[in-house]
């Protein structure tokens, strides 16, 4: 099951383009099976998307995306409408922890919001310690600083997830995460994602892709990212 974990939308983010509704049917002629709406600080363009996906018969899971003093926070499984900008890293990992939910640096090693390069071995030990995988592959990040973040989450032993980070509707799966198992609910997401259950690849990686036209089909690699994009 193909899942583009890291999508937002001009509902909730004013920095994307993206209409909920082209979203769903985009996403579902590219051949995804479902997205996930991770606005910035905010759930309502995740329910909206939501809500439309259910109409049409395509799967939106919710998310979000927190700024904390160790950069971005994708967040699983915790329902709240507003977050707090720069929350405290300790504070958003209590709620995820009592909501049952899953919690993954955003572009680990990006330069801009990104938090590894300036952590020492400490910090980045209870920051890895905590999380429940790292994205791996980002869309908006360099190829150098997705291998970064693949070398981190390798030596910490985490399960590794990739999302598209679109703002723009033809960035929509250009990373993705193949999900070993079919799933409807937000549950099981967490459930997969925690269990480790899961892949990350680069669009022209999947030639089941190519259907929307933004991506060339090209052959399937041998192993789940590390291969740079053309
Ligand atoms: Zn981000
Ligand atoms: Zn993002």
């Amino acid at each position: 099951m193909l899942v583009d974990i890291h999508v937002h939308t001009m509902v909730s983010s004013p920095c994307s383009q993206i209409d909920p509704l082209n979203l769903v049917d985009y996403a579902a002629r590219m051949g995804l099976d479902a997205v996930c709406v991770t606005e910035h600080e905010e759930m309502e363009g995740a329910e909206v998307a939501r809500d439309l996906g259910l109409r049409r018969g395509f799967r939106v899971f919710r998310g979000v995306e927190v700024y904390t003093e160790f950069g971005d926070m994708l967040v699983f499984g915790l329902y709240r409408p507003r977050f707090p900008w720069k929350m405290e890293f300790s504070e958003l990992i209590r709620e995820v922890r009592s909501a049952g939910g899953a919690i993954i640096p955003a572009h680990p090693c990006r330069s801009d919001r990104g938090f590894f390069e300036r952590l020492g071995d400490e910090k980045a030990g209870y920051l890895l310690g905590n999380v429940d995988a790292l994205e791996v592959l980002n869309g908006g990040n360099t190829p150098e600083a997705n291998r970064l973040a693949m070398a981190v989450a390798e030596k910490y032993g985490l399960p590794q997830v990739g999302g598209s980070d679109a703002h723009l509707l033809v960035q929509v799966g250009r990373c993705v995460t193949l999900f070993e198992r079919e799933f409807d609910t937000e549950e099981e997401l967490v459930e997969e994602i925690r269990a480790g259950r899961c892949r990350p690849f680069y669009a022209h990686q999947l030639p089941e892709l190519g259907r929307a036209g933004a991506w060339r089909p090209a052959a399937r690699g041998s192993g789940g990212g590390g291969v740079v994009p053309d």
